[in-house]
Formats: C-alpha cells, sequence, structure tokens
C-alpha cells in the first residue's frame, strides 16, 4: 500500500525507517549505520552498512543473470513493459517516495512532490518507450560484404548515486541502464537510501527479476570501493563529486579498466548583458543559484553581470529572495531547506566566514538559522565584487551562495565564465540573438541555456566538459551509450 507523506513523517519521529541491501539469497541484515535526519539532527531509522562481500555476492548474481539472458535476451519490448508497469507503481506511491527524499535530505517537500518526482517518473517512461524504437545500422558495403552495427547491453554496470536528488540520480542511470537489457548493482549516497530502497523493491513488484537489480546501501569507502576494484564490473557510472570521481579512475586503472562515466561538479556561470529584460529574469537567476539549497550539480553559482545594470538587477534579486522562505522542508510553503548534514554545512560555513577576508561584499542573507533548531540551516546568501581569484569564484559550494562579478565587454564576460575547472552548465541573457549565438558556443559547458534556467529535459543530454566529468551523458538517447557495446558483425559473400 502506498503510504501518505503523514505516515513517513510519523515512521521518521519513531525512528522506523530502514534501508539495506537487496541481494538474492540474503537473509539477515548486517551492521547497521543511524541514519539521521539534517532537518533536526534526529535519528530516524538505520542503513545496513554494506560490505565488499556483499557487493562480491551481488556481483556473482549480476553476471549469472546476465549470462542466463533472462532479462539481456529478453526483447526490448518486453523489458518496456515490465518497466512501463514499475513506473506505474512508482507513480502510486509518488507522494511516499517524495516524502523519504524530503526527510532523508532535507528536501523542501513541494519540491520533491512537484518536480523531483514528475522528472523522476518521466526519466523510467521515456527510456522504457525509447528502447524498442532504437535501431542498429547497416554499413555502406558493396555486394561482396553485408555489416551490420548492433549495440548490445554491456554486462554487469554499477551505479554510484550522490545525495542531492536521491530518486532523480536513481532514475537516471537504473532507467537507460535496465531497458538496455544489463544487470545493475546501485550504490546510493550513505546520507539518502531510503527512496533508492523503496523504488527497488516496487521493481521486484513489477516483474524485474531480483538477481537483474541490486542495492548496495553503505559507505562509499567501502561499498562504493569495492564496485569500483571489483573485477567483474563492466562499467561504473558515478554521479558525485570531481575528488571521489578521481577515485574511481584510479579504482579501474587499478582493477578490470571497467568503463567509468563521471558526472561531476560544477561552478555554473549565469552571463547577464545589459539589454537583458531585468524583470523577466529574476526567478530564473535566483532558482538557477538557489533550488535545492543550491546543492545542486548544475547551480548557476557565479554571476557574471553587466556593470551598468548591477545595481538595479541585485536590488531586484533581493527584493524577490526576501519572500523564500528559509524553515522545517515539511512545510509546504518553505523554499530552503538545511544543508544535507554536518560536515556540509560546515563547509558551506566557512565559504560565508571567508568571503570578506578575500574582499567580497555581502549583499544579502549570510546568517545560519540556530533559530531553527538543531538542522543544519542557511541563509540564501548573495556576495558581490567577487574577484576571480578567490575560492568562492574558483569552488564549489554547494550550498545558498551566490557569487556576483562585473564584467565590461563581451569578451570579458566569457573569458571570466571559462575561468572555471569546472563546465557543467551555463545561463545568458540577452536579447541580442547574434551574441546569444556567439556566446552560447563560446562558453565550455555541457547545457548552456539561454534567457532562462534549465538543464534541458530527458531528451537532451547532460554532462559536463571539463572537470565536471567525461565518458558520457546522462539523459537523452546518448545516455544509452554508457550501457551499450558497439558490436560489428561482417558477413563475408
Ligand atoms: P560524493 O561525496 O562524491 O559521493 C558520491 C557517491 O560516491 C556516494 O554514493 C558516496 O558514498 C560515494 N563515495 C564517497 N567516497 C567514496 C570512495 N572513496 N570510493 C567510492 N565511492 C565513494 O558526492 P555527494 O557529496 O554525494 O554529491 C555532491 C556532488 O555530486 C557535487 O559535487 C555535485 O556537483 C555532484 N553532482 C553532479 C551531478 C551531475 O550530473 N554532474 C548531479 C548531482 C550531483 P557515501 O555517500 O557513503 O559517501
Ligand atoms: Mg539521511
Amino acid at each position: 500500500m502506498p503510504q501518505s507523506k503523514e505516515q513517513i513523517f510519523a515512521q521518521a519521529r519513531a525512528a522506523k525507517l530502514w534501508a539495506g541491501n537487496l541481494i538474492p539469497g540474503q537473509t539477515a541484515p548486517g551492521a547497521r549505520l543511524d541514519n539521521t535526519t539534517p532537518i533536526d539532527n534526529s535519528v530516524i531509522g538505520a542503513i545496513e552498512a554494506g560490505t565488499a562481500a556483499d557487493v562480491d555476492r551481488a556481483v556473482k548474481a549480476a553476471r549469472a543473470s546476465f549470462k542466463a539472458g533472462a532479462w539481456s535476451q529478453l526483447a526490448p519490448a518486453e523489458r518496456k513493459r515490465v518497466v512501463l508497469r514499475w513506473t506505474d507503481l512508482m507513480t502510486e506511491h509518488a507522494e511516499e517516495l517524495a516524502a523519504l527524499d524530503c526527510i532523508d535530505a532535507g528536501k523542501p517537500i513541494t519540491e520533491c512532490l512537484n518536480t523531483d518526482m514528475p522528472a523522476t517518473l518521466d526519466t523510467f517512461r521515456w527510456y522504457a518507450e525509447a528502447i524498442d524504437k532504437c535501431f542498429g545500422r547497416i554499413a555502406p558495403t558493396g555486394p561482396d560484404a553485408l555489416g551490420l552495427i548492433v549495440k548490445e547491453p554491456i554486462g554487469v554496470v554499477g551505479a554510484v548515486l550522490p545525495w542531492n536528488f536521491p530518486a532523480q540520480m536513481y532514475a537516471w542511470k537504473v532507467a537507460p541502464a535496465l531497458v538496455a537489457g544489463n544487470s545493475v548493482i546501485v550504490k546510493p549516497a550513505e546520507l539518502t537510501s531510503l527512496s533508492a530502497y523503496r523504488m527497488t523493491q516496487l521493481a521486484y513488484e513489477a516483474g524485474v527479476p531480483e538477481d537483474v537489480l541490486m542495492l548496495v546501501t553503505g559507505l562509499g569507502e567501502e561499498a562504493g570501493q569495492a564496485l569500483g576494484r571489483h573485477m567483474d564490473v563492466d562499467v561504473v557510472s558515478f554521479t558525485g563529486s570531481t575528488e571521489v570521481g578521481r577515485y574511481f579512475l584510479k579504482y579501474s586503472a587499478e582493477s578490470n579498466l571497467k568503463e567509468i562515466v563521471l558526472e561531476c561538479g560544477g561552478k555554473s556561470p549565469q552571463v547577464i548583458f545589459d539589454d537583458a529584460d531585468l524583470d523577466g529574469l529574476v526567478d530564473h537567476v535566483l532558482a538557477a543559484a538557489f533550488w535545492n539549497m543550491g546543492e545542486n550539480c548544475s547551480c548557476g553559482s557565479r554571476l557574471i553581470v553587466q556593470s551598468g545594470i548591477k545595481d538595479a538587477l541585485l536590488a531586484r534579486l533581493q527584493e524577490r529572495l526576501s519572500t523564500w522562505t528559509v524553515g522545517l522542508p515539511t512545510d509546504e510553503a518553505v523554499k530552503i531547506g538545511p544543508m544535507v548534514e554536518r560536515a556540509h554545512f560546515d563547509k558551506v560555513r566557512g565559504f560565508l566566514d571567508g568571503a570578506a577576508a578575500e574582499g567580497a561584499r555581502l549583499v544579502h542573507g549570510g546568517r545560519v538559522h540556530a533559530d531553527l533548531g538543531s538542522g543544519w540551516y542557511v541563509e540564501p546568501t548573495i556576495f558581490d565584487q567577487v574577484s576571480a581569484g578567490s575560492r568562492l569564484f574558483k569552488e564549489e559550494v554547494f550550498g545558498p551562495i551566490l557569487a556576483v562579478t562585473p564584467f565590461e565587454t563581451e569578451a570579458e564576460a566569457i573569458e571570466l565564465a571559462n575561468d572555471s575547472a569546472y563546465g557543467l552548465a551555463a545561463s545568458l541573457y540577452t536579447r541580442d540573438v547574434g551574441r546569444a549565438q556567439r556566446v552560447s558556443r563560446a562558453i565550455q559547458a555541457g547545457t548552456v541555456s539561454i534567457n532562462g534556467f534549465s538543464e534541458g529535459d530527458i531528451s537532451t543530454p547532460f554532462g559536463g566538459y571539463k572537470q565536471s566529468g567525461f565518458g558520457g551523458r546522462d539523459n537523452g538517447l546518448e545516455a544509452l551509450d554508457q550501457y551499450q557495446q558497439t558490436k560489428t558483425i561482417w558477413y563475408v559473400n
């Protein structure tokens, strides 16, 4: 039975929420880790600390199921039917899944219900519907040969997930990997395993075999590393920090050269020219900077604005931002919940405390909210006069802090936008079509949105340039490439 958000919140108060390994044959759960909510730092239940041995059992089951072919050899239209059935079940459970992400990650419930869950369900539907419409190719040979170019599932896929969009990141990886015919092992973030656990249980109810989709919960250094180093995992698709992404390259190099796909961090610019529609862009700029408390890989954390309009823009941003409520994310009116955990809160606070010493001027916010009890709340904050050499300009904060840097010329704007180790996303605002063309081409980022903040939708590939990642893209038909091999079959006539 689907549960209401009130039922989930009540279970959280009773510390009854559980997520653990889902591996065939495992009966008793192993060691437990407390699961706390960032809302008030209380214990809401526990997760299982998956071990390297658990990962090994899951990989063996995955390899066996892949070889046996009950899923990998199924016609794509049949896989589609199962995944659509699963999506229908998740749709019935959407409120429950939204509430799990809210309580686990501190994400505003309204966002979980109205943004994360619809996007999650769309992702599953889209890949289920796509897979039986993907054709192979025939090579342009003469009559002496026939060359077929076919796509095949790769085999055993590891999906390692971050905590910022738990249900949605699960969908971005699992949907394309599974419809392509792979056996998949998911390692959710230690902080947010609840929705992944529930979604995987629902997959079994819908008919996804238990040895085809598995879950190993627990710590990255243990379970994540074991997946990365396993000799019989064919690909790891990773979304998380650039720092941990590097580890996966090392794990691969030191094990079986498994394919690694990295979707990592960002420090995305929002470039505003003085001909932009200032009133029309305010909500977009704020959403880019502060949506999901800035805990967003494509967070538009650098505002690069033409000098002449800077003060007028900042005044508008401040006025609108003062209507954004900081508070308990279980409250439907709240737009800014807590940072996901104490250590992350401390990191974000470090940027607040360090900005003045770097010469930045506080324009808005700047406080942490001790009045909200023992959660980890930070006010949405804007700093002006952030210099290109400063930490605030260069480093991913992953919190609600917007760094403002003025420019004079188009060339200078491009220079500043590209002055980053990252290249995940960017947005730019101008009414000049020629300039929009030039600048969108010149910015080094995987997604550039014009006159609004957007990551595109499920039909468009998403991923990074530079240290924001490589090896493939999430979303779009491109995501299937992460999970498929290309084979040439050559008939000699
Ligand atoms: P993270 O610390 O890198 O963790 C990501 C995953 O890796 C978690 O499951 C984590 O497990 C695991 N992990 C941690 N240390 C590991 C190790 N030594 N070996 C193997 N696995 C390890 O990232 P996060 O803090 O969860 O997420 C925030 C980051 O994700 C940001 O940098 C953000 O930009 C990025 N992100 C990128 C995208 C994108 O599409 N490009 C989307 C969303 C987020 P534990 O949870 O147990 O630590
Ligand atoms: Mg948690």
